[in-house]
């Protein structure tokens, strides 16, 4: 069994309300949202992170940002929404499987802390 959390929720051992599915890919809510609507795209490959990406990769990862795009309009984020991915210590990264955050139904800021 994986230890990595995304990679349970992928393979079904931990439950997670999903929104999306392929055969690529995840969506879900976020269990600690920061936003109104706060989802999660991750990559069912196990990629630790955006630095561990490689070129055999960018397919993968075009798709996980037009996923987050799909998946933020179906939320109903009509008025825009912001996605972040987290990468390694300095980012803030705390689960080390790739992710990209969709955070919308508020107004965001610039810089983000
Ligand atoms: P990051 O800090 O960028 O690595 O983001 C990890 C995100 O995963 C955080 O926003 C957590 O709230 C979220 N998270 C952790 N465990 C779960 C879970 N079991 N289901 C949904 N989201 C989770």
């Amino acid at each position: 069994m994986s230890e990595c959390i995304f990679c349970r929720i992928a393979a079904g051992e931990i439950p997670a309300q999903k929104l999306y599915e392929d055969e690529e890919c995840l969506a879900f809510r976020d269990i600690e949202p920061v936003a109104p609507t706060h989802l999660l795209v991750i990559p069912i490959e196990h990629i630790q992170s955006q630095a561990h990406a490689m070129e055999e990769h960018e397919a993968l990862l075009g798709h996980l940002m037009r996923v987050a795009a799909e998946v933020a309009s179906k939320s109903g984020l009509t008025n825009g929404f912001r996605v972040v991915a987290n990468t390694g210590q300095d980012g803030g990264q705390t689960v080390n499987h790739l992710h990209l955050h969709v955070l919308g139904g508020r107004q965001m800021h610039w810089p983000p802390g």
